[in-house]
């Protein structure tokens, strides 16, 4: 399956990695060879050229000063040393709890949570330990980038399944089709990335049943799950009935709290399948900073109001950067949740996606990612990723640069 990441321009160049020119036995080809991430890709080249940066998804405000001050305070207090395996006890209770808040779903803290460097490390953990080398994993593609080769070095077998813009629908007999006796796993993110599609409970139920039929799991990406819009309430898989130990469901702080630099995630999965996940992370990290894990587990102690805080804040900036683009004639597809908004290329009159995210970063100063980048082969080329987790005057000034650029393109 080749990725279209891997034709990306100017990857290599931005990242400054150069071919090694003595002899060697090779490396892993499984890694050898990837491009950097667009994501970093598009921030250096935003960084490079001083653009405004809405492609790589971050806030540009940092989260609750309380939590950073509980962190601090704990740096300095410490204990700095390795914190237990699992994280720390506060962590694990309050991540239990907020599987009872928000989901009604009875979690042990000792045996179904486990802390982890931010959801990516989650997410490598999990399919490291379940995966045997064989076994098919049903990926929803656009795919958030971590996925595949991971699940390529555990020796999985991906079965990709494609749901596109602008409707963004999963076809149930496409996701049937692609499950089997082989299936060992599902990866679903809910909301997704960048689609902004919140699973449907009835998409969700439609997942649950072919994995009961195939004695499958779902490792389930969350990352998003307190950035879902309009009066809409998360849910996950977990919640559905036959699905609580079957579900590995992964969260991450840096979403919730605004702090994306502090790479603190989670797991919640029954017993059974945390043993083999806990097993591969102690072999991956190990361990999480204890006193950014401290200060998380203070933020998600936060009443609703900071929960229905950020949900009021990051709404208002979709609808804000949506309504600018729509003001170009960009056709704004609808965001659930998450950080992003997806557009067609329309104003700018360029049918290649990537070609108009480098061309606009370089030319009219502003940074976005490609929707191509997401997708394994034969991507859709005519949408782009823009992040609106930013201050209002950036937004602004972001639609008043491409609204020059657009101008100039005319003339
Ligand atoms: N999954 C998805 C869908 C994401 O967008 C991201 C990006 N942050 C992650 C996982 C990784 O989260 P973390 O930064 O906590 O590793
Ligand atoms: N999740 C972020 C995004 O989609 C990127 C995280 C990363 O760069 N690894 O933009």
């Amino acid at each position: 399956m080749a990725n279209r990441l891997s034709g990306w321009r100017g990857s290599t160049r931005v990242a400054g990695f150069r071919a090694i020119d003595c002899e060697m036995k090779p490396t892993n080809p499984i890694f050898t060879g990837l491009p950097t991430t667009i994501f970093e890709v598009m921030s250096g080249l935003a960084r490079e050229t001083g653009a405004i940066n809405l492609g790589q998804g971050f806030p540009d405000v940092d989260g609750p000063e309380e939590v950073r001050r509980v962190a601090a305070e704990a740096f300095l207090k410490g204990p700095n040393q390795y914190p237990p395996m699992m994280g720390l006890p506060v962590l694990r209770q309050a991540v239990a709890t907020i599987n009872k808040r928000f989901y009604d779903l009875d979690v042990d803290w000792s045996t179904e949570v486990m802390v982890t460097s931010g959801a990516t490390e989650a997410l490598g953990d999990a399919i490291l330990g379940l995966v045997r080398p064989g076994d098919e994993v049903v990926l929803i593609e656009p795919l958030y980038d971590s996925y595949l080769p991971i699940v390529r070095q555990a020796g999985g077998i991906p079965k990709p399944v494609r749901i596109a813009p602008p409707n963004w629908e999963l076809d149930p007999d496409a996701l049937a089709a692609a499950f089997s006796d082989r299936t060992k796993a599902i990866l679903i993110n809910t909301p997704m990335n960048p689609a902004g599609k919140v699973f449907s409970r009835s998409e969700l139920e439609l997942i649950a049943g072919l994995c009961l039929k195939h004695d499958a799991v779902v490792i389930s990406d969350e990352v998003y799950e307190h950035l879902v819009f309009d009066g809409r309430r998360h849910m996950s898989p977990m919640q559905l009935p036959g699905m609580r130990d079957r579900v590995v469901r992964i969260g991450s702080a840096g979403k919730t709290f605004s702090l994306t630099g502090w790479k603190v995630g989670y797991v919640t999965a029954a017993p059974a399948l945390m043993e083999p996940i806990a097993k591969a992370h102690q072999f991956v990290t190990f361990t999480t900073p204890p006193a950014l894990q401290t200060a998380v587990a203070h933020g998600l102690a936060f009443g609703d109001g900071y929960f229905d805080g950020v949900i009021a804040d990051l709404q208002g900036k979709r609808d804000r950067l949506a309504s600018g683009l729509a003001a170009l004639g960009f056709s704004v597809l609808p965001s659930a949740g998450t950080y992003f908004i997806v557009t067609d290329t329309g104003p700018l009159g360029i049918d290649d996606d990537a070609e108009a995210c480098l061309r606009m970063t370089r030319e009219a100063g502003v940074a976005a990612v490609p929707v191509s980048a997401f997708y394994v082969s034969d991507p859709p080329k005519r949408f782009i990723r823009f992040c609106f987790c930013k201050r209002d005057a950036v937004l602004d000034e972001a639609v008043v640069r491409l609204a020059a650029w657009i101008d100039t393109q005319g003339q």
